[in-house]
């Protein structure tokens, strides 16, 4: 049994999703010990009970002006301190930009080994065995860390979080930490255009290559993300003829997704864009070209137009939902 340590993430007042994915991972490593979830804000203690429902055992809360956006110093002097405080056998993060940032540093500073990107993990506790991607999604390895503190970053989407206890409180206290020695200060964050449904952690993606033909062209996938919850999603093919910014961009360099539902439309499966998304649930592809290489990892195929097989998925969605 041991105390494992679980690094919360906010995106503008809201808890995400993997955070409590990663307290369900957390309750895994500790074998029955205690998940201590670690808040750090400008305004963290706000958000401390809803970690205590989702299965934290306590919340250890860091609150500082310095700590309102993300520094890989601020957040690193804080979260050491914590480290420090509570002595943890493991540590978690989600597999996400920050997460992606800080883990590393940290373990390097601690000289340990870190398991990045877990999918699942079996076992618990000392025997715990983590589940990782290898070959942009070809093979899985399994891993066992031998040293006293592990690192370990969990994939979106991927390990189920606890159900949620109303009512289930964990004990909160707040740390006190000097941040100093700031190498960058953040003034302003500005969004780009993405908006709605945070796309790494979507349960339905419905992505355009550029078989899509132009920007507008996505309006028709945008209305059936919309209907379906979902977010918008592009291949690079997409990005670079500027349809949609960047930050839509799946694959190898851009964003790894594991949607419940995967539609992908006029996109040809390049195997740098099956690396950020062939993990997904259920995969359906639409492309006009029946030799089309996307075919090869959907579950359902649909040869077609997407402009005429996409609003007909729309009709039927919108007829089932209302
Ligand atoms: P295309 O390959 O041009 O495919 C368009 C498809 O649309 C075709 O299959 C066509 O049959 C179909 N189509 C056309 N019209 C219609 C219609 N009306 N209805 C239905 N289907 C239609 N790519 C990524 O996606 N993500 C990455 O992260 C990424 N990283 C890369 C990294 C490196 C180092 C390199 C070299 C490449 C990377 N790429 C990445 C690019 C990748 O190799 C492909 O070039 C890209 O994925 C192709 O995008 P696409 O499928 O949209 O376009």
């Amino acid at each position: 049994m041991s105390k494992v340590l679980v690094l919360a993430e906010s995106r503008e007042g809201s808890l995400r999703n993997v955070s409590f994915e990663a307290i369900a991972a957390g309750k895994k490593i500790s074998g029955g010990g205690e998940v201590v979830a670690v808040l750090l804000g400008d305004a963290a203690g706000e958000q401390a009970a809803e970690l205590g429902a989702f299965g934290a055992d306590r919340v250890v809360t860091v609150e500082h002006p310095h700590l309102k956006q993300y520094t890989s110093d601020g957040y690193g002097q804080a979260l050491m301190a914590v480290i420090e405080q509570e002595n943890p056998e493991a540590i978690v993060f989600g597999h996400t930009a920050l997460g992606k940032d800080l883990s590393p540093k940290i373990a390097a500073k601690l000289q340990v080994g870190l398991v990045s990107d877990v999918t699942d993990i079996e076992g618990e506790g000392d025997e715990a065995i983590f589940i990782r991607p290898i070959y942009s999604g070809k093979a899985f390895e399994k891993v066992k860390l031998k040293d006293d503190v592990k690192f370990i970053t969990v994939r979106p989407n991927n390990i189920a979080p606890l159900a949620k206890e109303e009512g289930r409180a964990a004990e909160v206290s707040s740390l006190s930490v000097d941040i100093t020695n700031l190498r960058t200060i953040i003034k302003e964050v500005v969004r780009k255009s993405t908006d709605g449904v945070d796309l790494s952690e979507a349960k339905v993606v419905v992505a355009g290559g550029r078989g899509v033909k132009s920007a507008d062209g996505f309006a028709p996938l945008k209305e059936l993300a919309d209907l379906l919850g979902g977010a918008v999603g592009a291949s690079r093919g997409a990005c670079d003829a500027d349809y949609v910014d960047y930050s839509l961009q799946i694959g190898q360099t851009g964003k790894v997704v594991t949607p419940d539902l995967y539609i992908a439309a006029g996109i040809s499966g390049a195997i740098q864009h099956l690396a950020g998304m062939s993990n997904s649930k259920v995969i359906v592809a639409i492309n006009k070209d029946p030799e089309a290489n996307i075919f090869k990892v959907a579950d359902y195929g649909i040869v077609g137009d997407l402009f005429e097989v996409i609003p007909m998925l729309t009709e039927e969605f919108r007829a089932v939902l209302s």
